[in-house]
């Protein structure tokens, strides 16, 4: 068996759209296994844009570069390069995207989870557009074409058309304060009063941040440090301090 990093992106690429229009089997896994393969498809661009930069950037240690079994970079590490090395310029809700499904596959595979099903249809949505765009706009591969032609295209565009079309709608709210952003829309749609978002249904609970900044954040959007949680700015600052000390 022998996949290139394209070709096992767009395997990981078929294989959620397989699981996507199959109806045949209990929708809940159907749609576990399309956010695990969207999210490794994520993944694997990201590498292999790194790649056509220089090979030894996918590695985390780039002298390791070229043994076979060091380690490659994480999402987040995959990005920072892409912005710092690359000079590729990510927008703020792409790089949101990258950031949830990592988040979203870790706790897939690693614990145990409730994911409402019109989060995940969001989510899905996000994951769609954005590997389609990038893979075309970074790495000249023409998916959508693909997509286009196939005969269950329009129930694929349903869910990478949400985000779309959604956005602009609520985007106003934003400016609005009994508004915040929902951490999974990305839209000023999450009611700070219900602390539901109106428009995917996401619940979630502000908490008080254990760093340094001390201040309030919506609780899905931290990192768990054994029992407290970190808000995402403590969690960057900690990980550029950290980074500091490697290099
Ligand atoms: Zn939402
Ligand atoms: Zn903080």
């Amino acid at each position: 068996m022998k996949f290139n990093l394209v070709e096992n992106a767009k395997d990981s690429l078929d294989h959620a759209i397989e699981n996507i229009i199959d109806t045949s089997r209990p929708r809940d896994g159907c749609l576990k296994r399309v956010i695990q393969s969207l999210s490794h498809a994520v993944e694997l661009v990201l590498k292999e844009r790194l790649v056509r930069e220089h090979p030894a950037f996918v590695y985390t240690k780039v002298d390791q570069y070229p043994t076979n079994d060091a380690l490659t970079v994480t999402t987040d590490l995959a990005v920072q390069r892409l912005e710092r090395l690359v000079g590729l310029t990510l927008e703020r809700d792409d790089k949101k995207t990258i950031e949830s499904s990592r988040k979203k596959r870790n706790v897939i595979e690693h614990f145990e989870f409730e994911i409402p099903t019109k989060e995940a249809e969001v989510i899905i949505g996000r994951l769609l557009s954005f590997i389609i765009r990038f893979s075309k706009e970074h790495l000249d591969l023409d998916w959508q074409s693909e997509l286009l032609t196939n005969p269950c295209w329009p129930e694929l565009k349903k869910y990478s058309d949400f985000w779309d079309v959604h956005s602009q709608k609520v985007i106003d709210r934003l400016y609005d304060l009994d508004f915040d952003e929902c951490p999974i829309c990305l839209l000023g749609s999450f009611d700070i009063e219900e602390l539901q978002c109106q428009l995917c249904g996401h619940k979630d609970a502000y908490i008080d941040c254990i760093g340094l900044c001390k201040e309030e954040f919506l609780e899905s959007l931290g990192e768990e440090i054994g029992n407290y949680e970190l808000c995402p700015s403590c969690v960057r600052a900690d990980a550029a301090a950290f980074n500091h000390e490697k290099y």
